[in-house]
């Protein structure tokens, strides 16, 4: 199903894939198929603790496009982190989320998944081990029940999981039986309010990684600082990888990381990356004379 695990059908497909890409995250995410991940040595990897990332030499790039979108990228992603993700737009982030959520096939390097243990795991994109909420999300017009449950049928009449990772989610405590969808004379959610919903259906996996591809639109530094602290709360115990354009959230992260041009151009905490004056400090520098 993922194109992953079909190499040879990456050629022109990913234009085609890019078109699906609503459905791929239905599919690759909220899917039936929820198999936990195995280690090499073929035990079911709980996901307690979160899962960790080694990414050695990555490449990537887009059929018919001469350079290169990913290039050479070295990163490690430590179990129970949550770490951001920032860089200029067309820098590669969402790109780079897309590979190691295993959505494209890298054209080079490799992507080693591992347990908080540092057992390697087999199969994680593909066996359902990763939960996503990614700006170009399904719109699934469905009950609230139903749309939350997705990636976890056994809880499709736990009433009170689903409620709970609504709120997680920052969602409005909704009835789990409305029908969601004007079109179909039920409820329509905002733009907002659908990616909360997302938001809850990934947090009601209990998957070991979680991607966030925020939503550009732009905050006030209050709401921003609310939002990031929601996604700490709802991480906690779980790896995760935030791509933000605000720095005001990343520099709470446990990590940032600044992609520049499909390269890793700085990795630190913002003490760190502040105190090495580079690309991140003139960015933050810059972002917070606009607050003020
Ligand atoms: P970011 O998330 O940092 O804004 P992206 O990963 O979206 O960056 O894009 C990185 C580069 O890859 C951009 O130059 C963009 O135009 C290009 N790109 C993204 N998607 C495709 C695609 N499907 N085909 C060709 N080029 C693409």
């Amino acid at each position: 199903m993922l194109v992953s695990g079909l190499p040879g059908l990456i050629g022109s497909g990913v234009t085609l894939r890019r078109q699906q890409m609503r459905w791929d995250d239905y599919n690759a995410y909220m899917s039936l198929e929820d198999d936990a991940p195995i280690t090499d040595e073929g035990q079911t990897a709980a996901s307690s603790g979160g899962m960790a990332v080694q990414i050695t030499g990555l490449r990537f790039r887009y059929p018919g496009v001469e350079r290169e979108t990913i290039r050479g990228v070295d990163l490690t992603i430590t179990a129970g982190s949550r770490v951001a993700l920032v860089g200029d737009n067309g820098a590669g982030k969402s790109t780079l989320v897309k590979l190691l959520a295993g959505l494209y096939a890298p054209t080079g390097g490799e992507v080693v998944w591992k347990d908080g243990s540092g057992r390697r795991l087999m199969g994680v994109a593909e066996g359902g081990g990763l939960s996503a909420v990614f700006q170009d999300f399904a719109k699934l017009y469905i009950s609230v029940r139903e749309h939350t449950a997705i990636g976890r049928l056994d809880a499709l009449a736990d009433d009170a999981a689903l409620h709970e990772a609504l709120r997680l989610a920052g969602s409005k405590p909704y009835d789990l039986d409305v029908q969601l969808g004007a079109m179909f004379g039920g409820f329509e959610p905002s733009g907002g309010e659908w990616q909360k919903l997302v938001t809850a259906r990934a947090l009601l996996r209990d998957s070991g990684f979680v991607f966030f591809d925020e939503p550009t639109a732009a905050l006030d530094p209050l709401a921003e600082k609310e939002a990031f602290e929601m996604f700490m709360e709802v991480t906690a115990g779980r790896t995760a990888l935030l791509v933000t354009h605000r720095l005001g959230a990343a520099k709470l992260a446990d990590s940032i990381i600044v992609l520049q041009d499909g390269t890793v151009a700085e990795q630190g905490t913002h003490e760190q990356l502040m105190a090495l004056g580079g690309v991140y400090s003139r960015m933050f520098r810059l972002q917070s004379s606009w607050y003020e």
